[in-house]
């Protein structure tokens, strides 16, 4: 079955006088629990992709569906719901709040669910232990290690049972040991039957997943499945 279908989407950043085109008609099709890798240089239209693909952003052209549902002419109202009903968003600089301990990071996508306190804060336990976290849940962000806060992120993300997870870079900013962890949680995922989309510059990551869509200059250059 098709879960993301993206349609000669387009994007146009426009900011008056300058006008980026940073998708210039892309396509391509993802399966239920597919491990892809979307790689490519820097500015090549990752992220912008990932972005659109995450119902954060919506094309200047072009149709986007998840799960049939066509996402690319939803309003900001509409949009915010399917990102929060299947849609877990892990990125680069993990954009914790830094006040809040790992336990209350990962309550806030279900405190915005209306879940009641008890439930949630049994589930951000639960998925803090599934992360590997489990003696860390007081701790706030500063008295992490990069690959701990990524680790909070991840589990954040799971928080609302999405039925997709994408990541912007996570490994982005991490020392090699803690990316390699970072992946791992995702590989662990995946094959629990997860469909995960991870954006990469780092054409190592190529041998993780097993759909690989490369993009330069606004374009998909080649698509592979593993
Ligand atoms: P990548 O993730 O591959 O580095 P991006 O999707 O971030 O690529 O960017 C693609 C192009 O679009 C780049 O030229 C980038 O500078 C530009 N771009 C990305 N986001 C914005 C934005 N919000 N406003 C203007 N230009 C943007
Ligand atoms: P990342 O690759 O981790 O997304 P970036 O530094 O490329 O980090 O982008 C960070 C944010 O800035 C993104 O939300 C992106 O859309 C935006 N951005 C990227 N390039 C530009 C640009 N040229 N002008 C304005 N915003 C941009």
């Amino acid at each position: 079955d098709i879960v993301f279908e993206v349609k000669n989407v387009k994007k146009i950043y426009d900011m008056g006088e300058v006008k980026v085109k940073a998708l210039a008609g892309i396509n391509f099709k993802i399966k239920k629990g597919e491990f892809v890798i979307i790689m490519g240089p820097s500015g090549s239209g990752k992220s912008t992709t990932l972005h659109i693909m995450g119902c954060l952003d919506v094309p200047t052209s072009g149709e986007v569906y998840i799960d049939s549902i066509k996402v690319s002419d939803l309003d900001e109202k509409n949009l915010a719901k399917v990102r929060r009903n299947k849609i877990g968003f892990v990125f680069q600089q993990f954009n914790l709040l830094p006040r809040m301990t790992a336990l209350e990071n990962v309550e806030l996508p279900m405190i915005y669910k209306g879940i009641p306190a008890h439930k949630r804060k049994k589930r951000a336990k639960e998925l803090l232990e599934l992360v590997g976290l489990g003696d860390r849940i007081h701790h706030r962000p500063t008295q992490l290690s990069g690959g701990q806060m990524q680790r909070v992120a991840i589990a954040r993300a799971l928080a609302n049972n999405p039925s997709y997870i994408l990541a912007d870079e996570p490994t982005g900013n991490l020392d090699t040991k803690s990316g390699e962890e970072v992946l791992k949680i995702f590989k662990k995922l995946n094959e629990e039957g997860m469909t995960v989309i991870i954006v990469t510059h780092d054409p190592e990551l190529e041998n993780l997943g097993n759909h690989n869509i490369f993009l330069r200059d606004g374009l998909i250059q080649k698509e592979s499945f593993v």
